[in-house]
């Protein structure tokens, strides 16, 4: 296997956005290579929104995967309804766009429930795992 410790983009997207995880990794937090870019989306999009007083309201609580699919956790604590909605907004397109992506490499990706351990991986990364190709949705139009 290929994991080495620059397989963490953890520290990495912290130094990017230090107003949003506070300087900290998150506790109990992982994140998979492919799924860094629509992370890093999500959170310059939150933060490019925010001034520094509502930035200071603001924390990455989580990042994970759960069944396949990305949690982000960003928590509010005293912002206006319409901040806070927009936030959510872009978390829940991040976690859509991750049951599409492969968690490994980025490429468009399925869900694979053959083995205990559910992810959603490409076609390559999931013959790692020794599955079977499996037939994908139609693409909803393509990321720029
Ligand atoms: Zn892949």
């Amino acid at each position: 296997m290929d994991k080495t410790t620059q397989d963490n983009p953890l520290p990495g997207l912290v130094a990017e956005f230090p107003r949003l995880f506070r300087g900290e990794v998150p506790g109990r937090s992982d994140l998979d290579t492919g799924w860094v870019e629509l992370v890093r989306r999500a959170l310059a999009r939150i933060d490019a929104m925010l001034t520094d007083d509502q930035a200071a309201q603001v924390n990455v609580a989580q990042v994970k995967e759960k069944w396949g699919e990305l949690r982000l956790y960003v928590f509010a604590f005293d912002l206006d309804q319409a901040t806070q909605e927009r936030i959510a907004g872009f978390v829940k397109e991040a976690q859509a766009e991750s049951q599409m992506t492969c968690a490994k490499c980025g490429q468009p990706g399925d869900l694979r429930t053959d083995f205990p351990h559910v992810q959603t991986l490409c076609d390559t990364h999931a013959a790692e795992r020794g599955e079977p190709p499996v037939r994908r949705r139609p693409p909803q139009g393509e990321p720029s």
